[in-house]
């Protein structure tokens, strides 16, 4: 059958949306955009009790980040409207009503408390064909008596009333045909009186149809429900255009024993959410935007997580996962959530950077480090970073790399004045200056020849003078080559600061 892909992306507004959230999403939008298809956003808000204020909104903003990309929903808009379940009251209403004057759900009145009395009378009580005839409801009572009580205001649900005995088979796409009993399913209450809301599997799978949706891709834990969802199709008679399932593999944590949970990201030091989330009086979480991830890189690490392109490739931008994403080679099995494998994402996509964009990401971490970065060209910054990038993980880490650019040392490393710091080397260091002073074409090159040759000459020790020399500049032992420093840094400056080493940095026993 040719239909038009459109799948969903349908988040319950009940907190921040978690990384695995955040993959689902991903998934679907590869698929529809491969296929030429619609990617739907759906707001499931008919749980009123675990609604959280501004969770919408942050599941907006996340997927704007990572650049996946909505066709319709609330903000959108679409043919299919209204795309929050709560503004869809009616159309539940009345396929609420189209079931129970089919006979394939009813009325019924236990309260709480009478289903919990008869869940502790009777072991592993379940609402089903076996136990609904002694409950109270539109089957075991009489019209009159159920029509007096729903006149009367009395609060009721309707359920799904499954017949027992027969085989379901759920197709899965990426895990094949699954079959399960019916008979152990319980009568799910598809629609309460008490807030006029449907439940989430009826507003689901009512959505799902009308929104025509082909393909329902979402994650394993949704996979218990879709036996119910496939007799909830056949009770409507659309089983014919049911759509296609696909339960993603869960993500799990980095040793791979067990669901990943917030938990794991503050013990490990890791976000498990996009966005930076500030509940109302409550802690705040981390997110992937604020800890210093590129959008690109978090989707290419997500990607990965459950899904392989059939070769070794790697680093694959939107639209090369659009074009290699393939149900396929998704896996059934959990996915490790290898945080380390994400920051060498991180590390990888920065390397694509110009060195000329790096540089306007630096500006800010300069700035809040107390450096006016508007002092200085914008070349400068940017070839100062273009010196260390190949070391950073983050674009905050150029600060530790690169920060003797912008400020000279205060203090010098100990360990390495210890070692390369000898009582000869003030005077050395002296020489070093007449012969700096000499040069005129002060390039990396050009030093480094004049420099090297004035050392052979006199016989010292190259790597102690280099790293003294190294140690007056940096304040320790380490960085890009030396004559790269030297060449930004200018004579000058470079002369300044050999000369404060000089006066400062005391030899140590
Ligand atoms: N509202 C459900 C959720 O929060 C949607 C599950 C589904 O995609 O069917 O994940």
């Amino acid at each position: 059958m040719d239909r038009k892909v459109r799948v969903r992306f349908a988040p319950s507004p009940t907190g921040p949306l978690h990384i695995g959230g955040v993959r689902t999403a991903l998934y679907n939008y590869l698929f529809a955009r491969q296929n030429g298809g619609d990617m739907i956003l759906r707001i499931e808000d008919t749980d009123s009790n675990r609604f959280v204020p501004g969770a919408e909104d942050y599941i907006n903003e996340s997927l704007a980040w990572l650049g996946i990309g909505i066709d319709e929903g609330v903000r959108e808009g679409g043919n299919y409207g209204p795309y929050k379940q709560s503004e869809r009251r009616d159309i539940y209403r009345e396929h609420v009503k189209m079931l129970l004057d089919a006979g394939k759900a009813y009325v019924a009145f236990d309260t709480p408390e009478e289903l919990e009395a008869k869940r502790a009378e009777v072991p592993n009580f379940q609402y089903d064909a076996s136990t609904r005839m002694s409950m109270r409801n539109s089957l075991s009572m009489p019209a009159e008596e159920v029509k007096r009580l729903i006149d009367a205001g009395e609060k009721y649900v309707v359920r799904f009333k499954i017949e027992p005995g027969r085989d379901v088979e759920v197709n899965d796409l990426l895990r094949g045909k699954v079959t399960i009993n019916s008979s152990i399913l319980d009568d799910k209450v598809l629609y309460k009186s008490a807030d006029d809301l449907p439940t989430y599997h009826l507003a689901n799978i009512v959505d799902d149809h009308l929104m025509e949706v082909s393909h329902v891709i979402r994650g394993e834990e949704w996979l218990p429900s879709a036996p119910l969802h496939v007799l909830l199709y056949e009770a409507f008679g659309w089983a014919d255009t049911a759509p296609a399932f696909v339960h993603l593999p869960l993500l799990l944590k980095p040793d791979g024993k067990g669901k990943l949970s917030k938990r794991d990201g503050d013990r490990l030091g890791f976000p498990v959410f996009p966005l930076e989330w500030h509940p109302e009086g409550g802690e705040v979480s981390s997110g992937y935007r604020e800890s210093g991830y590129l959008p690109e890189a978090v989707v290419n690490f997500l990607a990965l997580l459950g899904w392989n392109p059939g070769d070794d490739s790697e680093i694959m931008s939107m639209d090369e996962l659009i074009a290699k994403f393939d149900l396929k080679h998704c896996s059934k099995s959990g996915a490790r959530f290898d945080y380390e494998k994400g920051r060498w994402f991180n590390h990888e996509y920065l390397q694509l950077k110009s060195d000329e964009d790096l540089a306007e990401l630096f500006v800010p971490v300069l700035d809040g480090h107390g450096i006016d970065a508007a002092s200085y060209p914008k070349e400068y910054i940017a070839k100062a970073v273009g010196l260390v990038k190949g070391r950073i993980y983050f674009v905050r880490d150029l600060w530790d790399h690169a920060r003797f650019f912008f400020a000279e040392p205060v203090e010098y490393s100990a360990k390495d004045v210890k070692k390369r710091w000898s009582e000869d080397m003030p005077r050395i260091m002296g020489e070093l200056i007449e012969v700096l002073n000499g040069i005129d074409d002060f390039s990396s090159k050009n030093s480094e020849t004049i420099v090297l040759d004035w050392i052979a000459s006199k016989g010292y020790h190259l790597g102690n003078v280099m790293n003294a020399f190294r140690l007056t500049v940096v304040g320790e032992c380490k960085g890009p080559h030396m004559f790269d420093i030297t060449e930004l840094l200018g004579k000058e400056e470079t002369v300044r600061r050999i000369r404060k080493g000089i006066d400062n940095i005391k030899p140590q026993a």
